[in-house]
């Protein structure tokens, strides 16, 4: 199925959507495999099999390759990892991607625990928006949950965002019982406080995730009840544009707002525009996917953009995943792998993929 944008140069074809016209429009590019954390839903373990040094695309290849995504209809990237404030002088990569036009959001998802140095260089490179994560206000639980002591240092990114003249912040919070399920309206009022949006992550059974279970997870029908409880009836923001996406973003009575990813429990696959491309150039078109493809050895054999473009197409048009769904339906449902079978591939950790 074919499809709009082009290369440099040619005049634009139509927009490129795969077997259930989903568009490709948004691309998450994770930069390291490497985090400074150790959350227990994410990566838990304190080591893991890392990707080899030579296979991580530099700055250039990997601006390359978002070009040749965005000549066929990206227009939304998104630097993630790992944690990408570990990748050595990541606001070069983002002035490189600010220079390409077709990019109308340049995001970033961060732990924030590097925040406070980088902010400021990182919004003079032309980064548009920043989302921190986020999932408890209490030090001692990030200890205790993330392994670690620096929940002020995520305090003063927050400070740096605004500082810097970020606008549009977004807090991720992971949401697990038992562990932040009671932080629910102090998040929302942190994010008041501090001009940003919240947004609850439903627990998800992605690689990574080897101690999930559905008792965990809260499903975003309860945070609304609990929040109901307390603020009153919430409705849901229809978004401009979408106006067949499941609502996604919640309107309180006063008009603020938070956002629900509810991808455990009410999956949005329908309109799933994502793919995600790994710090050594392997793509994913699902989260879920068993399997990537490599954009590394065409790259680096001296495939043209034309050809790169084509393998990207072929691919995109061929799409049928619906991850998120498929786990919906799976009997039993628990941990998507063991240990065991994410040291087989590092490419099925939520950490290579990025989140
Ligand atoms: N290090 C960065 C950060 O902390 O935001 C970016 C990478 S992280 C993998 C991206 C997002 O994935 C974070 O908001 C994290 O909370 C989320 N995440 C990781 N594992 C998850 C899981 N099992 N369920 C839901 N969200 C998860």
């Amino acid at each position: 199925m074919i499809y709009s944008a082009s290369l440099p140069g040619q005049s634009p074809a139509p927009t490129l959507v795969d077997t259930m016209h989903r568009p490709i429009g948004s691309l998450r590019l994770s930069v390291t495999d490497r985090c400074n954390l150790r959350c227990r839903y994410c990566m838990p373990e304190a080591d893991y099999l890392w990707l080899p040094r030579d296979s991580i695309l530099t700055f250039e290849e990997a601006e390359r390759l978002v070009r040749v995504f965005t000549s066929l209809g990206v227009t939304k990237v998104r630097l993630t990892g790992g944690e990408p404030l570990l990748r050595h002088d990541l606001p070069e990569l983002v002035r490189l991607l600010a220079g390409n036009p077709a990019i109308g959001d340049l995001a970033l998802t961060t732990n924030g625990l590097l925040l406070a140095r980088h902010a400021e260089a990182l919004r003079n490179a032309g980064l548009d928006r920043i989302t921190v994560s986020l999932d408890t206000l209490h030090a001692d639980r990030m200890l205790e949950f993330a392994g670690s002591a620096r929940h002020a240092d995520v305090l003063e990114g927050l400070a740096a965002v605004s500082a810097a003249g970020f606008r549009g912040l977004k807090l991720n919070c992971v949401v697990i019982r038992g562990y932040n399920d009671d932080e629910l309206v102090d998040l929302i009022e942190f994010g008041r406080d501090h001009d940003a949006e919240v947004r609850f992550i439903e627990y998800m059974d992605v690689g990574g995730a080897t101690q999930w279970s559905m008792d965990q997870v809260v499903s975003q029908r309860e945070i609304l009840s609990r929040l109901d409880a307390r603020y009153g009836a919430i409705t849901p923001v229809v978004e401009p544009g979408a106006p067949s996406a499941p609502a996604e973003r919640f309107a309180f009575q006063d008009g603020s707002t938070f956002g629900i990813i509810a991808s455990t429990t009410a999956p949005f696959c329908r309109s799933c525009d994502r793919s995600r491309l790994t710090a050594d150039g392997t793509w994913f078109l699902c989260l879920y996917a068993a399997q990537g493809i490599d954009l590394r050895e065409p790259l680096r054999s001296g495939a043209s953009d034309e050809e790169l473009a084509a393998i990207i197409r072929k691919h995109w048009a061929a799409r049928t995943d619906r991850g998120a769904e498929e786990r919906m339906l799976a009997p039993h449902r628990a941990a998507l792998y063991q240990l065991g079978g994410l040291r087989a591939d590092p490419h099925r950790e939520m950490h290579t993929r990025g989140g």
